[in-house]
């Protein structure tokens, strides 16, 4: 993507950087972050712009206020974490819009750092409204994109704020670092095998993945509640499983579904679990049973992949060179069915340690990945789960085409 500018293009001095970035962290119930990784992949855009001796403005949302202030929402917290990550005072401003802020920006110093309310505040966000859009685009002079997680959204500053800043526009380093090793991910034909692990419930927002990445990849693994309406559809009894698909999208996602397997017949190239746990409700019990995927008895469902798919998955990711990982293979929440998603990720991290190429996204498989202390081995964490997805249909992200035009 040589047509995107970047933060290096750009001197700072003396300009007020408006920044979106994504600071929609996790935390706990006393707003003590569990999971830092998007601010700590920011601070490289933010200390580049203040070694220039430029002013910065950042903007995010967190959580989901539905365009109400809240203060459960408020991205006051974030302060003395900010301010003590980049050794700097960072300073707040209750809104986002408004003659108030733009006073506070006027009265920024070169190097000085504002932090603006949460967006989502607004409704108008969400909608892509263009006046809230040029309501923000007020506040600087330089349009930066760190925020690849929120990307593949069609929100007011993501889409329709780059507009009003023409050619001051720019990706900053957290987004440079995501289409880098996603790049590097999709230059990988040749480091051969390539293992594509897809898991988790909603298999429509994954069914095109499936369909770009047949010809690309050796292998595809599906696990998790993706691989049951695969199941059905060749003839398997998935008794009370989920076949999580809106009633709507069902008949355009069976045909998919055919065709990926037609596609793939007789070519030795999607693997589903042959074992899965079992249970009769969806709880973390004890009374489970394993039983085959092609005949779980009704009234039971398959939470988990069984020991014999955990062994035939390793067994692949082990001879792999490029390993691409996306959603758990369980309800891996529930102790008693994370074996399987926890297996995954300490196969997957060997096989890095031992020298091959892993890019895992999403929070979930992210979360297995620190469960087991070995997250820190994978070659590339995204910080995006949807962008990451919506960026393996081969598709560029509306975030990434509105600095592009
Ligand atoms: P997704 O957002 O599509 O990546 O789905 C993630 C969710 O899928 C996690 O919360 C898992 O608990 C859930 N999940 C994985 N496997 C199953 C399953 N067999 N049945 C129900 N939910 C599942």
């Amino acid at each position: 993507m040589d047509n995107v500018k970047t933060i290096n293009d750009f001197n700072f001095k003396n300009q007020t950087a408006l920044i979106r970035v994504d600071f929609n962290v996790p935390v706990n119930k006393y707003y003590k972050i569990t999971d830092d990784t998007r601010i700590q992949y920011s601070i490289p855009t933010i200390r580049k712009i203040i070694s220039d001796e430029g002013k910065i403005v950042l903007i995010s949302h967190f959580g989901r206020p539905k365009g109400e202030p809240s203060k459960n929402y408020s991205l006051k917290f974030l302060v003395p974490f900010l301010s003590e990550k980049l050794n700097t005072p960072v300073s707040f401003i209750e809104e986002c819009i408004g003659s108030n802020v733009k006073k506070r920006i006027n009265k920024l110093k070169n190097g000085e750092i504002l932090l603006l309310e949460n967006l989502r505040f607004h409704e108008e966000e969400e909608k892509n409204d263009e006046s809230f859009a040029f309501e923000l685009s007020k506040l600087g002079n330089i349009y930066v994109n760190d925020a690849f997680s929120v990307s593949h959204r069609l929100h007011s500053s993501i889409i329709s704020l780059p507009k009003f800043f023409r050619k001051n526009k720019c990706i900053g380093s957290l987004m440079q670092k995501e289409i880098k090793f996603l790049n590097q991910f999709f230059l990988r034909k040749g480091n051969n095998p390539i293992t594509v692990l897809l898991g988790g419930s909603k298999i429509s927002s994954k069914i095109e993945i499936i369909e770009n990445l047949i010809d690309f990849s050796d292998s595809i693994l599906i696990g998790g509640g993706m691989s049951y309406p695969f199941i059905k559809i060749k003839g398997g009894k998935i008794g009370n499983s989920i076949p999580e698909i809106e009633k709507n999208k069902i008949k355009i996602i069976e045909k998919k579904l055919k065709r990926i397997l037609e596609k793939c017949q007789g070519r030795k190239k999607l693997f589903f679990p042959k074992d899965v746990i079992i249970s009769k409700s969806f709880e973390n019990t004890e009374n489970t049973r394993i039983s085959s995927i092609y005949s779980i008895p009704d009234g039971w469902m398959g939470l988990d992949i069984g020991p014999y798919s955990i062994k035939c998955f390793c067994e692949i990711i082990e001879k792999s060179k490029t390993i691409l990982w996306n959603g758990p293979v369980g309800v891996f929440e529930f102790s008693n069915f994370s074996l399987g998603t926890k297996s995954m990720a300490k196969s997957i991290s060997n096989t890095t340690e031992k020298g091959a190429f892993s890019l895992v996204g999403g929070g979930d498989s992210i979360a297995s990945l620190k469960m087991e202390k070995c997250d820190n081995k994978i070659s590339y964490l995204s910080t995006g789960g949807g962008a990451l997805l919506e960026s393996l249909k081969n598709k560029i992200l509306p975030g990434i085409k509105a600095i592009i035009t």
